[in-house]
């Protein structure tokens, strides 16, 4: 959140937290990495579409019980707004309000389905307000327990890799960056991750990865070497000297697993390696190593 906070702050957009002082001092109990994570795409978006004004993070309490209590929470911008058209489309994977927007913004068009799957596991709903030009609501109301009961855990069946279950238990809905060249190499990734709710926005090469990390904070980057334009180690140089992505973890995936390769790497300032063709068993427990540890 602080990221966002800096990023805000570099728009110059306030940034404004509404809680009522009753809500905060109630002992509650949620689903901490979930509502972390949907605050993070929902606030995020909100700074990323707003260029005066401001975004407003609200908590309202709307009914209680002896157990539990059923909180509404806004995030409200005053960016750029959505159609009515478009906002039927938003929480459907890979949409975008505007196809046309994705050169100008990046992004996959999934972060909002798979916010609304985090809010779905808690056993909540999610939706819209909006008018083009004046800016946009985002709310969600979730159940959270009043006596410290942790809430069951959820994850798909049909995940059947070790690292990929972790992954999605502990990391749905973070945010990376995936830098790869080759359409096919990114589509195995894109496939692979997406199945365990990780958002994934795509660069083709290090120049866009750089101008992508300095708009948005990854929880890491994956960084494919020999690419046009910007190779890895000058994207990753790059992006540790002047980002918003400073301190996240960045993956190198080479085909040279040589050992200058390799030191060439970490001299650039990113943190391990994989080597090409990348294992898919390989590829979720590196990540899972590295998101575990920020
Ligand atoms: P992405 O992964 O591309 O960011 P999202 O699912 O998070 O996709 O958002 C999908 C689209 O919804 C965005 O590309 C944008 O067109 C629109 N959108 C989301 N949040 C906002 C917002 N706060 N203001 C305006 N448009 C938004």
């Amino acid at each position: 959140m602080c990221v966002l906070g800096q990023k805000a702050a570099e728009k110059g957009l306030r940034l404004e937290l509404d809680l009522p002082v009753q809500l905060a001092l109630m002992p509650l109990r949620g689903d901490p990495l979930r509502l972390s994570q949907v605050l993070i795409n929902l606030v995020g978006n909100a700074v990323k579409f707003t260029e005066r004004g401001g975004v407003t993070l609200r908590a309202r309490l709307m009914d209680k019980t002896p157990n539990d209590v059923r909180v509404r929470i806004e995030v409200c911008d005053s960016g750029i707004g959505i159609s009515a058209d478009a906002q039927g489309r938003l929480f459907k994977a890979f949409e975008q309000a505007d196809n046309s927007m994705t050169r100008r913004y990046g992004g996959s068009g999934l972060g909002l389905a798979i916010t609304k799957s985090l809010i779905h596991l808690m056993g909540g709903e999610i939706g819209v307000e909006s008018t083009p030009g004046r800016g946009s609501t985002f709310w969600f109301a979730v159940r959270l327990s009043k006596n410290g009961d942790a809430p069951a855990d959820a994850v798909d069946a049909d995940v059947t890799s070790p690292a990929g279950r972790q992954i999605q238990r502990r990391h749905a809905g973070a945010r990376i960056l995936l830098v790869e060249d080759e359409p096919i190499n990114r589509e195995v990734a894109l496939f692979m991750l997406e199945d365990v709710h990780i958002v994934v926005d795509l660069a083709e090469d290090g120049l866009q990865a750089l101008q992508m990390a300095r708009e948005t904070p990854y929880a890491l980057i994956l960084m494919d070497m020999q690419m046009p334009r910007m190779n890895g180690i000058e994207s990753a140089r790059r992006i540790r000297a002047d980002s918003l992505n400073r301190d996240s973890p960045i993956i190198a995936m080479t085909a040279n697993a040589f050992a200058e390769d390799r030191k060439a790497c970490l001299e650039a300032g990113m943190n391990d390696f994989l080597s090409k063709p990348v294992e898919p068993e390989r590829l979720l427990e590196t990540m899972l190593k590295w998101l575990s540890r920020r």
